[in-house]
């Protein structure tokens, strides 16, 4: 008989997961409270990045704290009610904050990072969505010379890793992207990045590719799990779900469901906003405005403005002040006119203290597994990690080495 398993959480990670146990033979049941990618997945910048191997624990971070503590930095704001909550996080971020430790966590997230690409090509393939994704690379774009030239360090990082880049000036980003205005002087193009040009509907196709694979679909809340011998109990508001196994994929939920089960998580959620702009200036590929602290990416419904971090609790009221903020600087890059959305939309990143995702077996249970923390990168992320799962799932060997990425090395 098939075994059976309850996938929790339909963003992109809990999508990829069910379809790759569904491939191994496992009869899978994917769970959530909303249609599938209706959080984070849905809106986030889309860009599937290569470049993107930096840990936010890097040496020196401290002195970026007086800034951030009073909230003067574009890309990062603090909800003070939050700070609490905040510090079993922030004190293995600073044990993470040496060179020895950055190092292990660049090559730990360059080995998951290098798989993603391909990945996401293989699924867009078979659901008929490569007309989504653009292969031309990404730009990292600065308007202080100065802060170009301490990116070198960077670029030294990315070169090891094997990250294709070219280094631009001026010159090179007007005809790369002629839309823009020209007030940037250098930037990095990182090349083996792709982006696509609507993450929900990327994530509406997998979720397709599952069902039409004989994969059901259940919209109910969780409200807890139970272990009951050899199956689990998923018990939700309107219905009990038997199976054999669990796989916890619930992003920035995942925190409180595995503390009922006795896991402490040191993992804070990072929310962003997006808005989308009209604007009759295109681009070819998403930008990242360095020095202002943003993202734009062409999107199917305008230019869609990302922000940077803002801690806060997942109950607290939207503030979505880092939009106000980046407003004028966009429109200093590229021309824009009106705002397409009636609210800026807010997503929630779960952001772990090393950033790294967490993958693999939760160790204090049989059958209980877990794919969540993916932080700035679980778009990218989440078909290889659908792919890992599995493969650990089954006992099969991995893709590449897990053990840097379990649940136990918190
Ligand atoms: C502004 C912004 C820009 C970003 N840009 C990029 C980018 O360019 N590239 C990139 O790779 N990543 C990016 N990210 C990060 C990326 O979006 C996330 O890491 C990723 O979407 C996380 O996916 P997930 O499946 O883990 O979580 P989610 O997509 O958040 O899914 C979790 C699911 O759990 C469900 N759920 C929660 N509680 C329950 C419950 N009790 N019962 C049932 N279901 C429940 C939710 O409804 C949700 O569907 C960005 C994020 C933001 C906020």
């Amino acid at each position: 008989m098939k075994r059976s398993v309850t996938v929790i959480g339909a963003g992109i990670v809990g999508l990829c997961s069910a379809i790759q146990l569904q491939r191994r033979g496992f009869n899978v049941t994917l769970l959530d409270r909303r249609p599938p990618a209706s959080e984070t997945s849905f809106g986030n910048a889309g860009v599937i990045s290569r470049g993107s191997v930096f840990p936010t624990a890097a040496p020196g971070i401290h002195r970026k704290l007086p800034q951030i503590l009073s909230n003067r930095s574009r890309e990062a704001r603090l909800h003070y009610r939050y700070l609490a909550q905040l510090s079993p996080w922030a004190r293995q971020l600073f044990k993470n904050a040496n060179v020895e430790k950055f190092e292990q966590n660049i090559d730990a997230l360059n080995a998951i990072v290098s798989l993603c690409l391909e990945e996401h090509q293989a699924l867009l393939h078979e659901c008929d969505g490569l007309a989504l994704l653009r292969q031309n690379g990404w730009l990292k774009l600065y308007r202080n010379p100065e802060s170009f030239e301490s990116s070198a360090s960077e670029q030294g990082y990315m070169d090891q890793c094997g990250i294709d880049f070219e280094r631009f000036g001026a010159t090179q980003i007007q005809s790369m992207e002629a839309a823009l205005k020209p007030i940037f002087t250098g930037a990095l193009w990182i090349k083996n990045t792709a982006s696509v040009s609507s993450p929900g509907q990327v994530c509406n196709l997998y979720a397709q590719l599952f069902s039409d694979a004989g994969g059901a679909i259940v919209l109910d809340e969780l409200q807890q799990l139970e272990q009951d011998r050899e199956q689990w109990q998923v018990h939700c508001v309107n219905r009990k779900i038997a199976s054999d196994c669990i796989v916890i994929a619930l992003g920035a939920w995942s925190k409180p469901v595995l503390e009922q089960l006795g896991y402490r998580i040191p993992m804070v959620v990072e929310r962003g906003y997006h808005m989308h702009y009209q604007s009759s200036a295109e681009l070819g590929r998403p930008l990242y405005d360095v020095d202002a602290g943003y993202v734009m990416s062409p999107m199917q419904k305008g230019l869609r403005v990302t922000t940077g971090v803002e801690w806060g609790s997942e109950h607290s009221e939207p503030t979505p002040v880092q939009l106000q903020q980046v407003r004028p600087f966009v429109a200093e890059a590229i021309q824009i006119t009106d705002e397409l959305d009636p609210e800026p939309w807010l997503g929630r990143r779960p952001c772990t203290p090393d950033s790294l995702p967490v993958i693999g077996a939760a160790h204090k249970h049989k059958n209980l597994w877990v794919a969540f923390g993916h932080g700035h990168m679980g778009f990218s992320m989440g078909p290889i990690t659908g792919r890992l799962i599995a493969e650990l799932m089954t006992g099969s060997s991995t893709a590449i080495e897990t053990d840097c990425y379990k649940l136990a090395r918190f």
